[in-house]
């Protein structure tokens, strides 16, 4: 019942020219059973929007949570809505460290692309010393409650959850299969303490942190992982394609 979904960080990367042809390379190639999802820089959503497949859909990577005013270099949930984006990547682990986001702007946020319509692809996630100490649930069920503190959700299906471990980003070292199972399956149970549990089991929750053609198809076997949020390996057609078509 959760439609699984791949979902593509090119941070900051491609040019407009490179994104128009990223969507022209993978227009014939992705599947309808499975949602496919870029989230790309600002300043290419537009044109994205305008030229993806209908099968591409098209999302931020951040966004403030005013919706207008004096915040110099800031992008707001009313100019989001109006590129015609879906989603928004919304505490990416390279936002909490190094632009100082926390869990209280999260919350924030997430509440403002809900208002106006974004679906916020929410990203939680321990760092390498919290998982060695053995503090993994507790800093997960932190970020959870604060997150989406206050949070009303009328439709599950729109709010989306990655699982990123810090350690697991762009390093190559990827969480095993079932590691991934018991976060997510840990993160669903935290959402049914704040939505309650057939809410929580509509909440898709995505795995992310060095995700390849080569592994999505044992993250995806799990109950509780409902897709990847992918950055590295989300940028060449080929294994975008790949990752998307994990079922084939
Ligand atoms: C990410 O940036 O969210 C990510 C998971 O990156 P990578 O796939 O490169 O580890």
């Amino acid at each position: 019942m959760r439609k699984p979904m791949i979902a593509g960080n090119w941070k900051m990367n491609k040019t407009r020219d490179e994104a128009i042809n990223f969507t022209l390379g993978v227009a014939n190639g992705l599947p309808l059973n499975v949602e496919c999802v870029v989230c790309a820089p600002f300043i290419i959503l537009r044109d994205l929007v305008k030229r993806a497949p209908k099968n591409l859909k098209i999302g931020a990577q951040n966004m403030d949570y005013h919706e207008s005013g004096a915040f110099t270099g800031e992008i707001s949930p009313i100019m989001l809505q109006d590129t015609g984006v879906e989603y928004v990547i919304i505490g990416h682990s390279e936002r909490r460290s190094y632009y100082n986001e926390t869990d209280e702007s999260v919350n924030l946020k997430v509440k403002k692309a809900l208002e106006f319509n974004l679906k916020p692809i929410v990203c939680v996630g321990e760092v390498l010393e919290e998982r060695e100490s053995g503090k993994t649930e507790e800093v997960l069920a932190k970020q959870v409650r604060l997150g989406f503190e206050g949070v009303k959700l009328d439709e599950p299906a729109n709010l989306v959850v990655a699982y990123e471990p810090v350690w697991a980003i762009g390093t190559g070292k990827n969480a095993t299969s079932q590691t991934a199972q018991d976060a997510c399956k840990f993160i669903r149970g935290e959402l049914a303490k704040i939505f309650g549990q057939s809410k929580a089991d509509e909440i898709r929750i995505l795995y992310g942190g060095s995700v390849k053609p080569e592994n999505i198809k044992e993250y995806m076997a799990n109950e509780d992982v409902d897709g990847a949020l992918v950055g590295g390996a989300s940028l060449k057609v080929d294994s975008f394609l790949a990752l998307c078509n994990y079922k084939n």
